[in-house]
């Protein structure tokens, strides 16, 4: 059977959005309300989760391996506990400047995976905070949510210069797994 795949962001999306862009410490990993029960309730009707996240120097000393781990591993095995896993874990250490393919919305960590298995591109979606997230989507065929939280740091005000692409926008968790489960 098709796998139909949530594309999932991490930080503003799964966990708050610090001011700082960064979670390199325990203290700073907040979930979004109800992200939990949300993601619970989609795994349940049959969605995988792939998480696809940018983080910007991630082992250098800008973001060190040491410091991103503990907060990483935490949220994690907050989930695991709760039922919720992910089929694959990509991570892009590259700056935005580097324009690198496999930094979002580059497709450059996607493209193998609709290689490695076998995907309903129409039943699955790209869920994000950011444009880029919804840049992502387009630039691979998949559909577009965004979630903005009122209490994350919004990177899309880091991104003024670039066209909105195509997304449904939610602002929470409950609103966007409702939708979801009624496409079926
Ligand atoms: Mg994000």
């Amino acid at each position: 059977m098709k796998k139909k795949i949530l594309f999932l962001d991490r930080d503003g999306t799964i966990i708050r959005e610090p001011h700082d862009f960064q979670i390199d410490t325990l203290e700073k990993v907040s979930f979004l309300p109800y992200v939990i029960t949300s993601l619970a309730q989609l795994v349940q009707a049959g969605y995988e989760l792939v998480m696809v996240t940018n983080q910007d120097g991630l082992g250098t000393p800008v973001l060190p391996w040491e410091h991103f781990n503990p907060p990483q591993q935490f949220m994690l095995d907050i989930l695991a506990g709760e039922g919720i896993s992910f089929l694959e874990i990509c991570i892009d250490e590259h700056y935005a400047h580097e324009d690198h393919p496999n930094r979002k919305p580059g497709t450059g960590m996607i493209l193998p995976l609709l290689q490695k298995y076998d995907i309903d591109l129409g039943a699955s979606y790209v869920v994000g905070d950011r444009k880029t997230d919804a840049k992502l989507a387009e630039n691979f065929g998949c559909a577009s949510l965004t979630i903005k939280d009122a209490l994350s740091n919004d990177g899309d005000a880091t991104l003024t210069d670039m066209p909105a692409p195509p997304t449904v926008h939610f602002t929470n968790w409950q609103d966007l797994a409702r939708w979801v489960l009624a496409q079926k």
